[in-house]
């Protein structure tokens, strides 16, 4: 039996160990905390994502999770239009979930065929002739597959392509999810998404629907800033964003006087430096594979990074059907590394229409086109075997 060690239980690390241990290997999954958690914040899943996870076989109750995005338009802070909301050129429309449904549903997929060991925080990985490995320091993981799962910062990858490192983009983003029993009821006139720019600053909120059946429900918003991440503790970032936002058009500032501190996730935005110059390190007989944010990690300005971490994973379960692990290793980067280049440069044309501090001359620029066109661009994926 072919054995695979999965390093993160993130998103991309829990489908990799459900996909692999359901195609028949023994798998161990690595996470530096000391047991699994899901995400607080929640995700859009866009089409390219929906059918990754319809790739892996996880796509079976995403109808009952999951609420349809509609186009928003971008508006400016005192609610006037910028970008008017129009057809959309997507085949579907992009859905959004729940972290912590979307958690349940890749713990269901886990099976009771993983070894999933919690405070194990990776620190070595060896490429030698020999097979690969990583380790925390007390214990060696060996096997033939090992999978670099553990996000933007990767551990693993800073061992075997230490050329890459993550470099900020030069803001901060926070997510939250308002509990449906905490949401403000949003006036019929609003939509149930929307986005606001102004001076440097972004505001999105999402709808999560009703709370019921399998779905958590709730008001699901990103809030992004220029700067570094704050070092003050979570009430007091949320006072701070109280301050950025107040005057904001509703329901902006009414969404953020329902949050509490404990609701805040905040995160640095930026991206990999240079991209890792491959996906799939050989290693002996077998190697390493990296996916998800490990691999890829870029700003969340389309919203893709899930999305591509789960394309990471099907197509990897594609390559590893059958055969020698050098050659799908390498077949794994031919089919993913080209095509997260082009999101990338799509996700870098809608950075440089927002980034700009003055937001309306970056708009202005960039024509309203461009940011729909790039979401098309992006989920434009052939498939797990393209
Ligand atoms: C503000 C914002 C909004 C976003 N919105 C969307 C969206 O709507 N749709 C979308 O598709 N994407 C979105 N993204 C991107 C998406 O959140 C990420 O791409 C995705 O969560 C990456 O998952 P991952 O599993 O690769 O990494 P992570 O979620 O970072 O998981 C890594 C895991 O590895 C563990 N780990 C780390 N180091 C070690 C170690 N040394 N040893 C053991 N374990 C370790 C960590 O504890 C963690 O559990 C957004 C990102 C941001 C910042």
């Amino acid at each position: 039996m072919r054995t695979a060690v999965v390093v993160g239980a993130g998103i991309a690390g829990l489908a990799t160990a459900g996909a692999l241990a359901r195609t028949g290997w023994k798998v161990t999954l690595l996470e530096r905390d000391d047991r699994l958690r899901a995400s607080r914040a929640a995700l859009v899943l866009w089409p390219n994502g929906v059918r990754a996870l319809r790739a892996l076989g996880l796509a079976g109750g995403l109808d009952s999770i999951s609420t349809p995005v509609p186009p928003a338009g971008i508006r400016r802070p005192d609610g006037q239009w910028l970008v008017r909301p129009g057809a959309s050129d997507l085949e579907s429309p992009p859905v959004v979930v729940h972290g912590e449904d979307l958690h349940d549903a890749f713990i269901a997929g886990l099976g009771d065929q993983v070894d999933v060991r919690g405070g194990v925080e990776v620190q070595s990985a060896r490429v030698t002739r020999e097979r690969p490995a990583v380790g925390d320091g007390r214990v060696t993981f060996e096997a033939d597959l090992v999978v670099a799962a553990d996000g933007a910062d990767s551990a693993v990858r800073r061992r075997i392509l230490a050329a890459t490192t993550f470099a900020s983009a030069g803001f901060a983003a926070w997510r939250a999810v308002i509990p449906w029993y905490r949401a403000p009821q949003l006036p019929p006139d609003l939509p149930p998404h929307g986005e606001t720019l102004g001076a440097g600053h972004r505001f999105v909120y999402t709808s999560l629907g009703e709370q019921g059946g399998s779905t958590r429900g709730g008001i699901s918003w990103v809030a992004t800033v220029p700067g570094a991440l704050r070092p003050e503790p979570p009430a007091g970032q949320l006072a701070l964003l109280r301050r950025w936002f107040a005057g904001w058009h509703a329901p902006v500032p009414q969404l953020l006087a329902e949050t509490e501190p404990d609701d805040l996730v905040q995160e640095p935005v930026g991206e990999l430096a240079p991209l890792p110059e491959t996906f799939g390190v050989p290693a002996g007989p077998g190697g390493y594979a990296l996916v998800g944010d490990a691999a890829h990690a870029m700003p969340h300005h389309l919203a893709q990074g899930a999305c591509l971490a789960l394309e990471d994973v099907a197509t990897l379960q594609a390559v590893l059907v059958n055969g020698p692990l050098g050659p799908a290793l390498q077949e794994y980067n031919r089919r993913r590394r080209g095509r997260v280049s082009r999101v990338l440069v799509q996700s870098r044309k809608v950075g440089a229409a927002l980034q700009p501090k003055s937001r309306l001359a970056g708009l202005g620029r960039a024509r309203p086109g461009v940011f729909d066109k790039a979401a098309v661009a992006a989920t434009e994926w052939a498939g797990p075997t393209g």
